[in-house]
């Protein structure tokens, strides 16, 4: 059982951890007034002030506050001690899309399914102008009845941080997911960024593997640029069309999320009785 010293501004009463990102440690936690459970993320004060995130600690709150949407991870409250930042969050319980990827490939409709959910969420923040700049498996949790929730908003960006060309300039995200326009100098569009990140993520699903691999980071990069990937022969034509206009390596011919739902690979309905685990 949790301590006294355990129990966080008398409310939150900390447990087993759950799981370990960039910046944060996230526990289950108990709330001892009205008995539920969330997920507690534990952000370092002085890590934060070390890599200079203190502004980006700020705006991954307002971000979370804004975006309510059913795939995307609730924010309840945020506190604070002198040296650390707790998030307490809605918990979400069967993991990381992440374990289910390394098991090995899925079927076109349960792969479907996640994108649909991935999409509608991603679209939902665009349209605020809100860009997550960190999509991937590991930030894609999983709620008890298979529902895909988008976690980790630590290196979103927000229309408001835009230069005067209208375009992000800060190169952020994880290797395999990045899109060439950010590994670029010359700033990008946070949203057509994302949207190549869930180019990848499909690919993922699909395949059981990343479209751009290579042991050297250089060479890997070069894939990224020239959009270098080859879909494996189960692709169905439509996934094979879908994938092409996600991950266009020109950004200002790459795909929408918006138009990602009215595709026709999108669209198609997911069977109810379909089993997901
Ligand atoms: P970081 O910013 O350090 O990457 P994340 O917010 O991604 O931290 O959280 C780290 C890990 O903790 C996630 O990859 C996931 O496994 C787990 N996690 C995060 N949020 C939740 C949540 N709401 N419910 C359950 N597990 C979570
Ligand atoms: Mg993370």
């Amino acid at each position: 059982m949790a301590g006294e010293k355990n129990v966080l501004h008398g409310k939150y009463e900390l447990g087993r951890l759950l799981g370990c990102g960039t910046f944060a440690k996230v526990y289950h936690a108990r709330n001892v007034v009205s008995g539920k459970s969330v997920a507690m993320k534990v952000v370092g004060k002085d890590k934060v002030i070390k890599v200079g995130m203190t502004e980006q600690v700020k705006r991954e709150i307002s971000v979370m506050k804004m975006v309510k949407h059913p795939n995307i991870v609730e924010l309840h409250e945020v506190m604070a001690s002198k040296s650390k930042i707790y998030f307490a969050m809605e918990l979400v319980r069967g993991g990381e899309l992440f374990s289910k990827i390394s098991k090995g490939r899925m079927k076109e409709d349960v792969a479907r399914h996640y994108f649909q959910q991935l999409i509608s969420a991603v679209d939902f923040c665009h349209s605020r102008g809100v860009y997550h700049r960190d999509l991937k498996p590991e930030n894609l949790l999983l709620d008890d009845d298979g529902n895909l929730k988008v976690t980790d908003f630590g290196l979103s960006a927000f229309n408001d941080h835009l230069r005067q060309d209208g375009l992000l300039h800060t190169t952020c995200g994880t290797p395999a997911y990045v899109a060439p326009d950010v590994i670029g100098k010359k700033g990008y569009d946070g949203a057509k960024a994302d949207v190549w990140s869930c180019g990848v993520i499909l690919f993922v699903l699909l395949a059981g593997f990343l479209p751009f691999q290579d042991d050297n980071l250089v060479a890997m990069y070069r894939k990224i640029y020239k959009g270098d990937f080859k879909c494996p022969p189960w692709f169905s034509p439509e996934s094979r069309r879908l994938i092409t206009k996600l991950l266009d390596p020109n950004p200002s011919t790459r795909i929408t999320a918006a138009k990602v739902m009215e595709s026709s690979w999108f669209k198609k309905s997911v069977p109810k009785t379909m089993r997901l685990k």
